[in-house]
């Protein structure tokens, strides 16, 4: 079997991106567990893509019990250190807390469920055991967190498991896309290992599928398969300018800071163009690394950007700026950036509007396009029978997977378009029950 790449530690990072959600000390998270008010039919738990029974498992860790509580956690969600640290939980488990009505600071979900599952990876807790007693064995495309749960369940159930992942590492864009400060590349490693000596999937490593042979040898050799390939990479924006060196995708230019060492000194003004979370991410991580001067450029109003509102406010506190109602219509430079001409913009009748001769040019040396990521059309319409929707996404039965070709189940962002690691652990964990009862028919 492969192993992953061994990623350096680099130590500008580390100082460069402070934890938002340092883990807590043991005192801390005694206290904080003696806060929950163990609510029936809890909201924390309703509003938790994967159900974990959060006043169960807060229960336990306030009676010492904290194996129990590891169980619990993972018992629901196998990315459950992963979730903990990069979960929006203001808008999942921690929004939902009934102490948010009252006006008093929500119990800290996240950090308790860290607490928790770090203590059991580094003690190795043993909480799962294999049965190997299937002879059927099924293939999952993408080592991200939906086919890291996938694989989980269905080695759970006894199959015989294979990941095929085209990049050097595992864990998709928990790795390579969420902001540093959210977690560390060694954490999000770290707990695949863990679920690895747990389960005994295989992972090759480096290993893209995309040819149509590709596929009928996965057909061949294993009974189903699972599609846990995620989006891929930025869209173009179509417009003049768009391939001057330093005019990047925000994707790339994450993986990148995530994956090589930062170059110093690095850009003295930045632009971001998009109004979503990873534009957020990205303008945050520009501030941090350094850039003097750091703009969100997005067409619409501030009240219509799909980030959340405390994204924003973590680029806001690392001085970057956000302008509205411009569009960008060419990037300016001789070889590399040098602006952006912009065009201001209104909504009227529900419709957004170039007011016309409103043009005018912000000057700068990097320009990031956050404005969504391309789905894997290539690969998908060469699956026999499988349905996509009008924005190719992969059409599934929820209650268990299985896309329109029945011997293919598919999770994560490549069905729901783009959400969150949690959703993606659920829809694995799902696919994997749905593959198991096709295949015991
Ligand atoms: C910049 C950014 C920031 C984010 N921040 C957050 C956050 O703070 N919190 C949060 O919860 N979520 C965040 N997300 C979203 C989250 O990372 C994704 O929802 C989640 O990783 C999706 O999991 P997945 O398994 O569906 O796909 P991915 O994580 O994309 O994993 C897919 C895997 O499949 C591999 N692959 C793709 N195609 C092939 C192929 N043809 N053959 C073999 N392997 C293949 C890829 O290399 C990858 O490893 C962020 C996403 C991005 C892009
Ligand atoms: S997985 Fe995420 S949403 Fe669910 S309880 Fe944990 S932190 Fe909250």
């Amino acid at each position: 079997m492969d192993k992953p790449k061994n990623l350096h530690k680099f130590p500008e990072i580390e100082r460069t991106f402070v934890p938002i959600k340092p883990l807590m000390n043991t005192s801390e998270a005694y206290y904080e567990s003696s806060r929950c008010l163990f609510c029936y039919n809890a909201p924390c738990t309703l509003a938790c893509p994967t159900a974990i029974d959060i006043p169960l498992f807060i229960r336990q860790i306030n009676t010492g019990n904290l194996s129990g509580a590891a169980r619990t956690i993972y018992d629901s969600n196998y990315l459950g250190n992963t979730c903990g640290k990069v979960c929006p939980t203001e808008m999942l488990c921690e929004g939902a807390c009934v102490f948010t009505k009252l006006n008093i600071k929500a119990l800290e979900i996240g950090r308790l469920q860290n607490f928790t599952t770090n203590n059991a990876i580094l003690k190795q807790q043993k909480i799962f055991s294999v049965d190997d007693h299937k002879n059927k064995s099924v293939a999952v495309i993408g080592a991200g967190p939906s086919g890291i749960a996938c694989a989980c369940e269905l080695r759970k159930a006894g199959y015989k498991v294979d990941i095929f992942e085209a990049r050097n590492n595992p864990s998709g864009m928990a790795l390579h896309g969420v902001a540093p400060y959210k977690i560390t590349n060694e954490e999000a490693l770290m707990e695949v290992e863990f679920l690895r000596e747990q389960f005994g999937f295989d992972i090759i490593y480096n290993k893209r599928i995309e040819k149509l042979e590709d596929l009928q040898f996965l057909e061949l050799h294993y009974d189903a398969i699972f599609l846990g390939i995620g989006l891929g990479n930025s869209v173009e924006i179509k417009i003049k300018g768009e391939n001057k060196l330093n005019c990047i995708g925000a994707t790339e230019f994450i993986e990148q800071i995530k994956t090589q060492p930062i170059h110093k000194p690095f850009a003295k003004k930045a632009i971001v163009l998009g109004g979503g979370n990873t534009a957020m991410d990205a303008a945050s991580e520009s501030a941090r690394l350094g850039a003097t001067e750091v703009i969100i450029a997005y067409r619409r109003s501030e009240s219509e950007m799909k980030a959340y509102y405390f994204e924003y406010h973590l680029a806001k506190i690392t001085g970057v700026v956000g302008m509205f109602n411009i569009a960008p219509i060419e990037i300016v430079g001789k070889e590399a950036v040098e602006g952006i001409k912009f065009i201001r913009t209104e909504t009227v009748d529900g419709t957004l509007r170039h007011i016309p001769d409103s043009e005018f040019i912000i000057e700068c040396d990097l320009v990031i396009k956050a404005t969504g990521q391309s789905k894997q059309t290539h690969l998908l319409g060469k699956i026999p029978g499988l349905t996509l929707d009008n924005t190719g996404r992969v059409s599934v039965n929820p209650l268990k997977g299985q896309t329109t070709n029945p011997r293919y189940f598919a999770g994560g962002d490549a069905v729901n378009g783009g959400a969150e690691v949690v959703n993606a652990a659920a829809d694995g964990k799902i696919a994997g029950k749905g593959i198991h009862e096709f295949l015991s028919k």
